[in-house]
């Protein structure tokens, strides 16, 4: 048995586009389509190699339950049958708040998901509305608690920061309407305005924070977020004790992973490689093998320098930290006693003050 594995499986399907999104996500696709995509996806986890352990698996989107409950219990249950699962395998299923019934998440938690990932963004229903969610919060709040029922111990949030018309108030509010909810994880994400969204056209009628607005709601999660028991680990990331993203800790310490799917990313044998962005093409590739990215990626293996510059950018987007290289440990230092994070000698940890300026950070360190 060599190293082990991670699984992506992406679902580029959504029941409408939020106005934020650029995305590579579908909507109004028909039921045949979604069958032939889950055959397709079926097909390709064939294709792998089984002699790896599989360590996390994680089906994100897009909204992934838009392609039928039943069809992700099969994929789940497909990789149990297929591959060897580590015995604390982490499956984590992405759902919108009105995407999913109690029955539907008990059906998942019984295929053997135990870990959930709720896209509430606010607990503001004016706010959600005007960006396009296709839910209010106490349909989040509902989500969240028949995650619980159906048995999930492990259930995560996701926020969005730096809104339109959000003010510290409203922020505050939702981080704790979330946190009565019991929420082992919370993802924090500033709104990125991308051109060709809805959102970016109705740009000039927004009130919309500066970057100054934007930095104190990004220290309000963390300050809100540790006073509550969540520990930082990542610059989005904030989980309680023993609930930090597996998955998302694979990325970060550069290992591989396979991601299968519409425009999914791979690490993969030395290799970055993604799929093509389009569900049709997909499908229509499906019955050859996709592991070799020959006629649609050719981005070369990875260097040695390439892996070493990846590992401490991503490191230091962790609270694991990087290794810093010895002509570069006096800027760490520096870098530390500036209060930014912790400094032994060897590896720079940067705290919550440090992942605000984690840019400026590695770009000293890899400059
Ligand atoms: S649910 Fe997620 S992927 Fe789908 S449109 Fe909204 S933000 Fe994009």
């Amino acid at each position: 048995m060599t190293s082990k594995l991670s699984l992506y499986l992406h679902i580029p399907f959504c029941v409408k586009k939020c106005d934020y999104c650029a995305f590579y996500s579908l909507s109004g696709v028909t039921d045949d389509v979604k069958q032939e995509y889950f055959e397709a996806l079926v097909r390709q986890l064939d294709f792998l190699e089984t002699d790896r352990e599989i360590q996390t698996i994680y089906l994100g989107g897009g909204t992934p339950p838009v392609l039928g409950v039943l069809r992700l219990c099969k994929l789940i249950e497909h990789i149990r049958t297929r591959f060897i699962l580590s015995p604390d395998c982490e499956i984590t299923v992405e759902v919108n708040p009105k995407t999913v019934d109690f029955n539907d998440l008990s059906a998942l938690y019984i295929s053997g998901a135990n870990r959930l990932s709720v896209g509430v963004q606010s607990a503001n229903d004016d706010i959600l509305r005007s960006i396009g969610r296709i839910h209010s919060f106490s349909d989040a709040a509902d989500c969240i608690r028949d995650a619980y029922r159906a048995g999930f111990k492990n259930v995560s949030a996701d926020v969005i920061f730096a809104l339109p018309s959000l003010t510290a108030e409203t922020l505050k509010q939702t981080l704790e309407l979330i946190m009565l909810t019991n929420v082992d994880h919370i993802s924090a994400y500033s709104l990125q305005l991308e051109e060709g969204t809805p959102l970016y056209s109705r740009r000039g009628s927004l009130v919309l924070p500066d970057e100054e607005c934007e930095e104190e709601q990004y220290e309000l999660i963390c300050d809100t977020l540790k006073s509550n028991r969540f520990s930082h680990y990542e610059v989005s990331s904030f989980a309680k004790p023993g609930f930090e993203s597996r998955h998302n800790l694979n990325y970060w310490a550069c290992g591989e992973y396979f991601g299968l799917g519409a425009g999914a990313h791979s690490f993969y044998k030395g290799k970055r490689f993604s799929t093509p962005q389009s569900v049709q093409d997909y499908i229509s590739r499906s019955r050859i093998s996709l592991l070799a990215p020959t006629d649609y990626d050719a981005s070369p293996f990875q260097t040695d320098y390439d892996l070493y510059e990846e590992s401490i950018m991503l490191g230091l987007r962790t609270s694991r930290g990087a290794v810093i290289p010895p002509e570069k440990r006096n800027a760490a230092s520096r870098i530390a006693s500036l209060g930014f994070g912790t400094f032994d000698g060897v590896t720079l940890r940067l705290n919550s003050k440090g992942f605000r300026v984690s840019n400026a950070v590695i770009a000293e360190i890899l400059g």
